[in-house]
Parts: structure tokens; sequence; C-alpha cells
């Protein structure tokens, strides 16, 4: 499953525009600090990820071409004149934020003072990607810096069966460099990625948590896999894929909590396509979220389907 499979799986893309982002919005996270605050979250629309991970659906929301310089501040500026106040901000680009392509440095000085009133700038950057520009733009910020890298799992064959572009040790490195410079680091991590039981899903989700805190990251999130992007569809239908269960999810988001190296989050976005129970899933959504929030284990809820 090499680039040109993964490529030959995929629908067209959705028209997006260079001079909007394709979604923004604020939601409450927990901070460093330990408080649950808002936090903005932009969804930049750029050039595509030059990486061609088997379960990645971002590229339907980018273009083709090189990003024009200037669209990015004029995108943040948009969303922030119509988003509430928010302390935070996330600047998700689907794909690298130090990909000179999708993000030009030319912008790198208009977008930091945008960022002025944050507290911490969150972006996204594939280790390969992770050098000296993120100090430069560190440098810039008034701020703190974060970095959420796809870590996916610590299971190296499946590492590198999702054509990730890197193994355990670049995200090491990655890792130790940024530390090294007082930039805060983020790990996402799958919950079952393909080619994995589910039990084998929940036994290497915990195992990465345990690597991304023993490579020194600060926060992990644990996203459960899901379908969408053609290539993921095909396993799929092909049986070398099944989507994970909630009540998974938060197996492995009480085991994050329990560790208390970092703070640990569940995914909680689109939870209905991880539950086959109605009657439940609401209570469900209710105590990951909560359990977020917290960084506390909850009781479990109790229904027949568990
Ligand atoms: S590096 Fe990230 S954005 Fe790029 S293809 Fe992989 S998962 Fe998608
Ligand atoms: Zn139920």
């Amino acid at each position: 499953m090499d680039d040109q499979w993964v490529l030959s799986q995929r629908s067209a893309k959705n028209a997006v525009d260079v001079r909007e982002p394709y979604a923004f919005l604020v939601e409450n996270e927990r901070s460093a600090s330990g408080k649950v605050e808002p936090v903005a979250t932009l969804f930049l629309t750029n050039k595509e990820c030059p990486f061609r991970c088997l379960m990645c659906d971002l590229w339907k929301n980018t273009t083709d071409e090189r990003t024009p310089v200037g669209a990015i501040p004029h995108q943040i500026a948009l969303a922030l004149k119509r988003l509430p106040p928010a302390r935070h901000i996330k600047l998700y680009n689907s794909g690298n934020f130090f990909d000179t392509k999708a993000i030009p440095p030319a912008d790198y000085a208009e977008i930091a003072a945008l960022l002025d009133p944050f507290e911490t700038v969150i972006v996204e950057c594939h280790p390969k990607l992770i050098n000296k520009r993120c100090l430069e733009f560190q440098a810039m910020l008034k701020g703190q810096l974060e970095i959420a890298i796809g870590l996916e799992t610590a299971h190296p064959d499946i590492l590198l069966k999702l054509n990730k572009g890197m193994d355990l040790e670049d995200f090491q490195s990655a890792v130790a460099f940024l530390n090294r410079h007082q930039i805060n680091t983020r790990a996402f991590t799958l919950l079952k990625p393909p080619f994995l039981s589910e039990q084998d899903g929940i036994y290497w989700a915990k195992k990465t948590l345990d690597f991304a805190f023993d490579c020194g990251v600060a926060t992990c999130v644990i996203i459960p896999t899901r379908a969408g992007n053609g290539a993921m569809d095909w396993l799929e239908a092909n049986g070398a894929f099944s989507r994970p269960s909630i009540i998974s999810l938060e197996k492995v988001l009480a085991y994050g909590i329990l560790l208390q190296t970092g703070h640990v989050y569940a995914d909680v976005w689109d939870l209905e396509y991880f539950s086959t129970c109605p009657t439940c899933i609401e209570q469900r959504r209710q105590r990951l979220t909560t359990m977020n929030h917290l960084q506390k284990i909850l009781p479990e809820i109790n229904c027949s389907c568990s």
C-alpha cells in the first residue's frame, strides 16, 4: 500500500477557497494550567500535505497549488473576527505548518502578530518537517508554541504499513528537539488502526501512550480510526479494518489518565460512528468529555450493550 495505491482509492476533493478557512469553531479544553478554557480551532485551507498516509482524509479540503503569500493571515483574521474570544488557538492546516508550500514563511510575522492575544498557539507538523523554522516562528510569538505530531501507533510494523514516511526514532528525535527548545508537544495517537483486532487495538493504543510520554510529550490525543478516505473503506470492505468501539476508547482514555504523566484527551467528534447503541451514546459522550476536562476517571456507564 504505497502512495500510488492510496491515491488511486481517493474520490474528488471538496471545493475550497484559499481566502477562507474551511471551518472554525471554539470549544473547551483543559489547558496546561489545569483550567478548562475556550480554545479556538481554525481549519486553514492550504496546499495538500506531501505525505500519503493510509488513514488520512485531510486532503479532501486542500488545494493542489502552493498557498499564495497573504492567504493564511487573511484566513486567520477572518475567523478571529467571527469567533467568540478564546485564550488558546489551534491552527490546523490539514498537513504541516512548517511545510513551506502550505504556509509561506513570508507570512510567519503577520500570522504571529494576529496571534498576540493567545496564551498558547498549537500547530501540527510531521516529524520530518520539524526544524529550525519552528524556532523562528516560536521567537515571533508572544504565547507558548505547541506542536502536535501524528505518532499514530508505536507498533513498528503497523506504522510502516500506514505509509507515514517516518519511524519511531523520527518521532523521538522531533520531540527531543522541540523539548530542548522549550516548545511543547502533543501526540496524535490512533485507536485501532487497520490490521489490528479490537483487543490488539486497545493494547497498542495503550503502548502508544506509554511510548509518547517516554519520548517527553506533554499531551496525547486518542483518535479512534475512521474510514471515509477511500483507502480505509477498501480495507474495511476487505476485512483488514473495522471501526473501534466507543467502549475501547473509554478504556484507553482511562488508562492514559491513570498514568498521570501528562494530559490525555479522547477525540469526541463523530462518536456515533463508534457506537451501535443509541441508549447510552449520549451518556458515553458526556463521560468522555468530562473525563477529558477533569483528567479523572468517572464511574463506568451501565448499559446492556457493555
Ligand atoms: S502527514 Fe498528516 S496530513 Fe499528511 S498525509 Fe499523513 S496524516 Fe495526513
Ligand atoms: Zn448501550
